[in-house]
């Protein structure tokens, strides 16, 4: 079950999606299409896998499925969810964090 919350940060609406391994992962609260890309952002599934993927118009024919942008990847403050999440935070670009640390 994923429950609806804000983000302490940024204040932006926030879902908090259940990884295999029992964490929860906050995710932005907008469902996307995708299709699978190896070079793609990564997308959290419903089941809570990160995939490797890009955002298509829901109904795209070849879409793979439907899944969360992590909250990190769009959060302003997301430089305080890296002590709290390993894994798919390192792989935040420069840029982000450059700009994450300027705030
Ligand atoms: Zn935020």
């Amino acid at each position: 079950m994923n429950i609806p919350r804000k983000c302490r940060g940024c204040g932006a609406a926030i879902v908090f999606v259940k990884t295999p391994g029992g964490k929860a992962m906050p995710c932005d609260d907008a469902p996307l299409t995708y299709r699978t890309a190896p070079d793609g952002e990564i997308i959290i599934t419903p089941n809570g896998d990160a995939v490797h993927g890009v955002a298509v118009a829901p109904g795209t024919a070849g879409a793979t499925g439907w899944g969360y942008r992590p909250h990190w990847a769009t959060c302003p403050d997301a430089v305080k969810f890296r002590k709290a999440i390993t894994g798919p935070a390192e792989q935040m670009t420069m840029e982000q964090l450059a700009k994450a640390k300027q705030r």
